[in-house]
């Protein structure tokens, strides 16, 4: 078997017709080289960073969209080389900085839902001072340090989480849209370095989530099946998904950005999730991942998990760009190498 994002016409050419034809549906890809000329002052240099002038003179590129989604992601050959390898995990003096930490102080120092707080054994609810939904707060962990990643926490957080949209949803008197998300250090957009999660509750659905919501409904139609049972079944069989006690992990062949695990699970509350996710995110800790985002959100019948990795926390550039934004994702990892050591 190859396994390579830049061999992935080979791979697709040896799968069985059922399959191929279900990659098929969902994507387009496109295998292409670009060419360069190195100049004679330059070529000691090129050969030092990569290697060789031919890798760089000849670059492979990888195109591929999600026909459905208009998802598409772009892999350059010489920035997937790197490997994908265990790596200790940091120790940043300001991960320990707890003196004027607000949130280590949550009931003196953070502002209270007018229903109140929600207490579990490892966090607490918080009203986030500036929102962006009429429901929209925080979970609090009691550990300081987000990169104490225990499966007790993640189950308590998440079981809070729940707790805090049963709450929510009681006080509006209807029917919400639920959506919990988890920004990891700033990289990510955090603002705040103490371990905490958001959650939201809005009349209406994310225009993000609607679209998605249209996609699955509108291949119901076409396909008489389900989109994310199908879209697991061309991820399975390229040897891109695995399952865990009733969870379909995907390590996603569209990443918005690096390392992109997509988790397709019947549970009816998150929690139910929290061992999944858990592992999931002990294994990005293991790859190490130092920042990530994490949206958890129902869609029909399902709860959808979204997870990916920002980057090192030292790099001053953003990962994402106009392309990014207006677009298509820009990718430096191998989604087959990252199988690999994560499934
Ligand atoms: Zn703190």
């Amino acid at each position: 078997m190859f396994s390579k994002i830049t061999e992935l016409d080979k791979m697709v050419k040896q799968l069985a017709e059922e399959s191929r034809e279900l990659f098929t549906r969902f994507y387009s890809f496109d295998i292409s080289t670009s060419s360069l000329a190195i100049p004679k002052e330059m070529e000691d240099w090129v050969k030092e960073r990569f290697g060789s002038l031919e890798r760089v003179e000849r670059q492979r590129i990888v195109s591929i969209k999600n026909k459905f989604t208009g998802e598409q992601s772009l892999f350059n050959e010489l920035r997937l080389d790197r490997p994908i390898e265990s790596k200790s995990v940091i120790e940043l003096a300001e991960l320990k900085e707890r003196k004027n930490c607000t949130f280590c102080n949550p009931e003196t120092h953070t502002p209270a839902d007018t229903f109140g707080r929600i207490k579990g054994d490892y966090s607490i609810t918080a009203g986030n001072i500036a929102k962006y939904a009429s429901y929209h707060s925080l979970i609090i962990f009691n550990e300081h340090n987000p990169l104490e990643i225990k499966r007790e926490g993640i189950a308590d957080y998440l079981r809070t989480a729940e707790h805090w949209f049963e709450e929510a949803s009681e006080s509006r008197g209807g029917k919400l849209h639920k959506f919990f998300l988890w920004n990891c250090l700033w990289r990510s957009a955090a603002s705040i370095i103490h371990g905490h999660m958001q959650v939201t509750a809005t009349e209406e659905r994310y225009g993000k989530l609607e679209v998605l919501e249209k996609v699955a409904a509108e291949y119901q139609r076409a396909f008489n099946a389900s989109y994310f049972d199908d879209l697991y079944r061309v991820h399975k069989s390229l040897g891109l998904a695995s399952e865990n006690k009733g969870e379909r992990i995907l390590v996603y062949l569209t990443p918005i950005k690096e390392k992109e695990i997509f988790v397709i699970s019947r549970a009816t509350k998150s929690d139910e999730m929290a061992d999944t996710i858990s592992k999931l995110l002990r294994s990005y800790l293991d790859l190490g991942v130092q920042s990530f985002n994490l949206a958890i959100f129902p869609l029909g019948a399902y709860h959808i998990v979204r997870l990916l990795d920002r980057g090192s926390l030292e790099d001053r550039n953003s990962d994402i760009g106009a392309l990014e934004l207006y677009a298509a994702s820009v990718i430096s990892t191998d989604p087959f190498k990252l199988a690999q050591v994560l499934l």
